[in-house]
C-alpha cells in the first residue's frame, strides 16, 4: 500500500522518532509498505517520519543507482530499525542531495565518506556494518531524519535564505509531495 508522503513544514518531520520493539504491531506490513511508497516515488531512501510515523526506522535500496556491484559498492536493500552510527571515517566530501519529503530542491551536502553502524534488522537481529560511498550517503540523511533533521537544515544561511520561497511554497502545500501514479507497479 502506498502512503502518503508528509512534505517539509509537517511537525512530524522536526520530531525525533522513538525506538522500536520486537512486539510493534504491524512492523512487517509497514516495511512493506514504506518499500512500495518509496519505489512509487523513485527514492532510494525513506524514512518513517516521512510517512507520519515518529519511529526509528528506515528503508534503503540503492540498486536503482548502484546497478552493478563493485568491491567498493554494493547496491543493498535493508530495513534499519534503532540505528546508530557508531562513527565516522574518511574525507568529508560534498554530492548533491534530494528528499522526497522537499521535491524539486536538490542542495550540495557535504557528509563522511565512510560510517560503522549498528542497527536491528526485521527480525530484530543486532547487524553492524561499515558503509561508504552512496550507501553511507543515504544511510547519514535517513538517520538525519530520525533524528528531525532535513538536509535543508544543514545548509549555509546564506542558501538558506536563497531557497527560502521555493520553501515556503512547499510549506503552504503550493508544492504537491503526491507522487506520481502512473510509477505505480499495480
Ligand atoms: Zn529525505
Amino acid at each position: 500500500m502506498i502512503l502518503p508522503i508528509r512534505g517539509i513544514g509537517d511537525p512530524v518531520l522536526k520530531r525525533k522518532g522513538q525506538d522500536l520493539s520486537p512486539d510493534t504491531k504491524g512492523l512487517a506490513e509497514l516495511i512493506d509498505n514504506m518499500f512500495e511508497t518509496m519505489y512509487n516515488a523513485n527514492g532510494i531512501g525513506l524514512a518513517a517520519p516521512q510517512v507520519g510515523l515518529s519511529y526509528r526506522l528506515f528503508v534503503v535500496d540503492t540498486h536503482v543507482s548502484i546497478q552493478e556491484d563493485t568491491d567498493d559498492e554494493k547496491g543493498i536493500k535493508q530495513a534499519f530499525i534503532n540505528p546508530v552510527i557508531c562513527s565516522f571515517s574518511g574525507d568529508k566530501i560534498p554530492f548533491e542531495e534530494g528528499c522526497l519529503s522537499i521535491p524539486h530542491i536538490r542542495e550540495e551536502i557535504w557528509r563522511h565518506d565512510e560510517i560503522h553502524v549498528r542497527y536491528q534488522d526485521p527480525a530484530f537481529n543486532v547487524q553492524e556494518a561499515q558503509f561508504k560511498g552512496l550507501i553511507s550517503r543515504v544511510f547519514q540523511h535517513e538517520f538525519d531524519h530520525i533524528e528531525g533533521i532535513l538536509f535543508t537544515d544543514l545548509l549555509s544561511p546564506i542558501k538558506k535564505g536563497m531557497l527560502k520561497g521555493k520553501l515556503d511554497k512547499i510549506k503552504r502545500g503550493k508544492v504537491s509531495v503526491d507522487y506520481p501514479m502512473w510509477l505505480m507497479k499495480k
